[in-house]
């Protein structure tokens, strides 16, 4: 009998995946559209500019029940206006999936909003693991000057509903105020 390498491998120092399979994705400026809170700034910026990038690991048919998936996503440092370079954000389409983020570089925050627009944020640091219960939806801010890395692991039926961010987006954001992170209601 065999015994065989594993088809994908993780660097635990830089977060990277590799091997033939890893799919990767990435948002410029150009691609987050009324994500922010000062679009007009966000549209004179360059639209080219990346803001963030991930690389994951198709384990599973997307929707398959009972598998999970892997993957590893970057964000630049940098803002539009006062307000940190952030993910997109989701909920999962499936609402009762849960999800774990860990941070291996840099320094960020995790905001999270349940079903009824409630908000609270956790800190991204180094080592630090963070679970997200199902039906919270969860964005990840880069509030550091070092490019921030964290990977993650969430079931391969949960899905992205991306819309309902898109029409409601989060009830608070993490802005800079005064060289400083702040979660501030929005109004
Ligand atoms: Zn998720």
């Amino acid at each position: 009998m065999n015994i065989i390498d594993s088809e994908i491998f993780f660097d635990s120092i830089t977060g990277k995946l590799s091997g033939n399979k890893i799919i990767k994705s990435s948002k410029t400026i150009g691609d987050l559209k009324n994500i922010f809170k000062d679009e007009k700034e966000r549209s004179a910026m360059n639209q080219k500019q990346f803001v963030y990038r991930v690389e994951f690991y198709p384990s599973e048919k997307s929707g398959t029940c009972g598998g999970l998936f892997f993957g590893t996503s970057y964000i630049e440092p940098g803002k539009v206006g006062d307000e940190y370079f952030m993910t997109k954000g989701h909920f999962h389409a499936d609402r009762d999936t849960a999800e774990f983020y860990w941070c291996i570089k840099g320094k960020g925050v995790l905001l999270l909003m349940d079903e009824d627009c409630n908000c609270r944020a956790e800190y991204l640091k180094p080592g630090s693991l963070h679970y997200i219960n199902k039906r919270m939806a969860h964005r990840v801010c880069n509030i550091g000057e070092e490019t921030l890395v964290f990977s993650a692991c969430w079931p391969s039926n949960a899905g992205h509903d991306y819309n309902s961010i898109l029409e409601k987006g989060f009830s608070a954001r993490v802005m800079c105020i005064n060289d400083e992170p702040e979660l501030i209601k929005k109004d």
